[in-house]
């Protein structure tokens, strides 16, 4: 539990700065969180929402096990962020399936041996079994994994009642606020600069996404990397209901309000939000050939979203050791909107308990040794 009046700033409103704010505040932290721009402005606000661990690992490794114990822990967590934000977030237990390409299903039904040790759940539908769950799927896959305990929420709704659950939770909210620099004293963190005014505070959470700017003139350089993403929604003329279907080349993702999001693409090292028109063309022609009902749909629009990668695509989660009192909750990658509770709640117990996080997720991982 926090020490009494203790001050944590958190930097960053995106998906994981507004869990973060909300896990410190929860238990009695006096945080302020700082964006930027606005709440959501960054990733979490393009993100397609999908809570989908198995679907999301192609090996066996540490970011399974952290992944389903998220999903594990999102039902309860979104209770308490709808009981304290006033909102509904329609959280949708859609299950996921992923097509199997030409000459791929025996490497999907290796994957299903391992993966099914993490959730049982997880089966192999062959063709006729997956053209009965999903018959407006375009004829011709051979099969499909079947994930049916993934779910999905609204990102961007879900980036927002995360900053006004952790506002109702006692956080100060701060938006049109960067931080310029992280202040120190003494060998510790002291607290953040503004560029209107200096704020202090025990700790700092840098939780800023893609960009690692403010860490740089500290002499800590995560090598993290923007992986834009572009996506596309529509409005199908009928309702198309049922599982996120991943294929190659993409994923459509049916919507609680009845829209289809089509996504993504991956491109690594890009810094700009603009919408390219092969993009759009590419997601369209992808969208049509799994689902030949789309080509009626309507177009609503399409955006760029900047994914935080870590050459190891698992986040960076836990204190920065060069400067005691900073901590870091970075490079989420592809799946910070089914991290975000998790991250909130195990940031919360080592800052506070000290409890042990994950060597997977620390950060010190990519720092060089602390000198001495
Ligand atoms: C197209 C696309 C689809 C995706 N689909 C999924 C999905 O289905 N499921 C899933 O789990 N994940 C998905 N993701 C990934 C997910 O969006 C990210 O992992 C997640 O949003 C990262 O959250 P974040 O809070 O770290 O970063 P961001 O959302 O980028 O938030 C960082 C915030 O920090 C602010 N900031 C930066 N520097 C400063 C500063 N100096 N001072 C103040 N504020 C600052 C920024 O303005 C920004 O709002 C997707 C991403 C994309 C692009």
């Amino acid at each position: 539990m926090a020490q009494a009046g203790m001050r944590v700033i958190v930097v960053g409103g995106g998906v994981i700065g507004g869990a973060v704010a909300l896990a410190l505040a929860r238990r009695g932290v006096a945080v302020e969180l700082l964006e930027r721009d606005l709440v959501g402005a960054g990733a979490s606000g393009a993100a397609a929402g999908m809570l989908a661990p198995l679907s999301e690992s192609q090996a066996p490794g540490p970011f399974l096990p952290i992944g389903l114990a998220a999903l594990r822990e999102f039902s309860p967590w979104v209770d308490t962020v709808e009981a304290l934000a006033g909102v509904r977030l329609d959280l949708l237990h859609s299950g996921v399936l992923m097509l199997a390409a030409p000459g791929e299903e025996a490497a999907l039904r290796d994957r299903l041996d391992w993966q099914r040790q993490h959730d049982p759940g997880a089966t192999f539908l062959d063709g006729p079994a997956l053209a009965r769950l999903v018959p407006h799927l375009a004829a011709g896959p051979a099969g499909a994994l079947h994930y049916p305990n993934e779910v999905q929420v609204d990102a961007r709704r879900y980036t927002l009642a995360l900053a006004r659950a952790a506002q109702a939770a006692g956080a100060h909210l701060r938006e049109g606020t960067p931080a310029t620099a992280i202040l120190q004293a003494g060998g510790r963190v002291t607290g953040v600069a503004t560029g209107r005014e200096r704020l202090e505070a025990d700790a700092v959470v840098v939780a800023s996404g893609s960009d690692g700017a403010l860490l740089r003139p500290l002499g800590i350089d995560l090598p993290l990397v923007p992986i834009k993403g572009e996506m596309v929604r529509l409005l199908p003329a009928g309702p198309l209901a049922g599982p996120i279907v991943f294929a190659p080349g993409g994923y459509i993702v049916p919507k609680a309000d009845g829209t289809v999001l089509v996504g993504a693409t991956q491109l690594p090292g890009r810094h700009d939000l603009g919408v390219e028109a092969g993009a759009v063309a590419t997601l369209l022609g992808f969208a049509q050939r799994l689902v030949p009902q789309l080509a009626a749909a309507r177009f609503v629009d399409a955006w760029a979203g900047l994914r935080p990668g870590l050459p190891d695509r698992l986040p960076a989660v836990g204190p920065l050791p060069p400067l005691p009192g900073l901590w870091a909750a970075v490079g989420h990658h592809r799946n910070g909107i089914l991290l975000a509770g998790w991250t909130g709640e195990r940031l919360a117990e080592a800052l506070l308990d000290g409890r042990p996080l994950p060597a997977a997720v620390l950060p010190s991982r990519y720092l060089p040794p602390a000198a001495g």
